[in-house]
């Protein structure tokens, strides 16, 4: 059986030693001419270029590529309408043989392109390599659930003499694609691959900090595909705006809750309103109870904070602790934390690589004043002088309730710890917030855990998950479904409800 790379599975096998660092150093030396667009299959050089550093060495610049403005995403929409009839008609097993196959083509360049993920975003081996595994599995699982269901197509009861009634699912037609940097490879092919399996053509939008992966996906994908049925633009904020503005038929949306909000509503207006897809980060807790192993608690906690430098939506950003074991669970934590090792990707040895711009950097240096002014830093705090936007993970224990750091996503290797004296009021502080994307619980008593699944308002728990408190959701084996702000449609990514949601119903009633 092929090699599974997880992003629980903790080493990846020694093949993968060497060779990614080779093709990492190789990408860095390689920044290509500044990319252009694809529209209808043809290559577009046009609009402003924009440079992305190497966020490991700012010197550098990783990738560069042109932003598109209206127009150009215009004539992308009018190229992915003009394919919708087209590619809708295609039966299911056809779209479904034809996505399998740039899954393969993925497979087939599986370190070089690992190795462009983590030039453009700083990720470990580990994670870039994973993240590459994941897209092949969403692309597999999507397929999969559309073939399961036949193409979503059912008979229903007839009880009319001579009618003939059935059911079915339809796409929508064209969706625009909006991209995050955090997963640019597995969650740009998560959300285009659900959109076109089920019949729908897509404007992918890939985020302004990882184009050159976006492009990527372009490039391994469109000889599998007919004409216009994959488009991408380049650009930032922007860009996605006059994307939502377009003629689309719907969005399907990863990134900030202010961001998703906004294209929520643009599309709420208009004709009539369209569906927008969104999936927009959290905040998420670990409770740690009296009765949890603590020192599986503090690793889980630290893996779930740390990994990808905290800038995953899953990530934990909050440890709840109860008084009995508080003093315990922050000494451990604190000693688990110290042993990562923050440095450039290209070095094996590094867990954490480099956050992902400026603005993230920044960030973090107000994080830690006021972590300085208001609790106590037990772990990290610094940058390290290194030539990129490296941080070291961070732990803050005893902030008063309520802190803004308590509530605020921050999408930073930064996790707080908080006292609580009952679990009822481990569960009220976990659900103080506005965001329900992930939670986690480390406790031994089931009576404690119940409690923990019947309040607790998240879509994803985890319990005793030494591996990830909170983390490393995996298409097929969890859903990732946002409750509160962190999502918008009650139905989330990689579980079996994704793909059906890029569809509307169709009753028939034929006689
Ligand atoms: N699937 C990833 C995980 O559970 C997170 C994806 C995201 O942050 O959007 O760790």
């Amino acid at each position: 059986m092929a090699t599974r790379f997880t992003y629980t599975s903790g080493s990846f096998g020694t093949e993968v030693d060497g060779e990614f660092e080779r093709q990492l150093l190789a990408a860095r030396s390689a920044a290509p001419a500044p990319l252009p667009h694809v529209i209808a299959g043809r290559e577009v050089a046009k609009g402003p270029v924009f440079a992305r550093v190497d966020p490991a060495n700012v010197e550098q610049v990783a990738s560069r590529a042109h932003a598109a403005g209206p127009e150009l995403v215009d004539a992308a929409v009018a190229a992915a309408n003009a394919a919708r009839a087209q590619w809708r008609r295609t039966p299911y097993a056809e779209r479904c043989r034809r996505l399998r196959a740039i899954a393969e083509a993925i497979g087939a360049r599986h370190l070089e392109t690992a190795a462009r993920v983590s030039l453009e975003t700083g990720k470990n081996r580990a994670e870039a390599v994973a993240e590459v595994q994941e897209a092949i599995d969403l692309i597999t699982t999507y397929c999969d659930h559309m073939e399961e269901n036949a193409g979503y197509e059912a008979p229903l009861l007839s009880f009319v003499e001579g009618e003939r009634n059935t059911e079915t699912l339809r796409p929508y037609g064209s969706f625009g694609v909006i991209c995050p940097f955090n997963f640019p490879f597995a969650l740009t092919i998560g959300m285009s691959v659900a959109a076109l399996v089920a019949g729908n053509t897509v404007v992918v939008k890939p985020s302004e900090d990882a184009p050159w992966t976006g492009a990527l996906f372009a490039e391994l994908a469109l000889p599998h595909l007919p004409e216009g049925v994959l488009n991408l633009v380049h650009g930032g904020v922007e860009t996605g705006r006059a994307l939502a503005d377009a003629a689309v038929d719907g969005i399907a949306f990863t990134g900030s809750a202010a961001v998703g909000r906004e294209i929520v509503a643009k599309l709420q207006g208009g004709r009539w309103a369209r569906p927008a897809l969104t999936e927009m980060g959290g905040k998420n807790p670990a409770i740690v109870t009296a009765s949890a192993d603590v020192r599986k608690a503090a690793e889980g906690v630290a893996r779930a904070g740390f990994g990808l430098s905290g800038q995953k939506c899953s990530a934990c950003s909050r440890a709840i602790v109860l008084d009995a074991v508080y003093d315990e669970f922050v000494e451990q934590l604190a000693e688990v934390t110290a042993s990562f090792a923050v440095g450039d990707p290209a070095d094996a040895a590094s867990s954490l690589g480099p956050v992902i711009n400026e603005r993230a950097y920044e960030r973090f240096a107000r994080a830690v004043a006021d972590a300085e002014a208001d609790g106590r830093i037990v772990a990290g705090g610094r940058r390290p002088d290194l030539p990129g936007f490296y941080v070291e993970p961070t732990v803050v224990a005893d902030l008063p309730r309520g802190h803004r750091l308590t509530r605020e996503e921050l999408f930073l290797p930064f996790v707080t710890v908080t006292r609580v004296a009952t679990l009822e009021e481990a569960i009220e502080e976990a659900n103080a917030i506005d965001y329900g994307l992930t939670a986690g619980i480390f406790a031994e008593d089931q009576g404690e855990v119940d409690r923990f699944l019947d309040e607790i308002e998240a879509g994803v728990l985890y319990v005793n998950r030494g591996a990830g408190a909170t983390t490393g959701a995996w298409p097929g084996t969890q859903s990732f479904c946002g409750w509160k702000s962190s999502g918008t449609t009650g139905k989330g990514g990689l579980g079996p409800w994704y793909v059906p949601q890029f569809m509307r119903e169709q009753s028939r009633t034929v006689v």
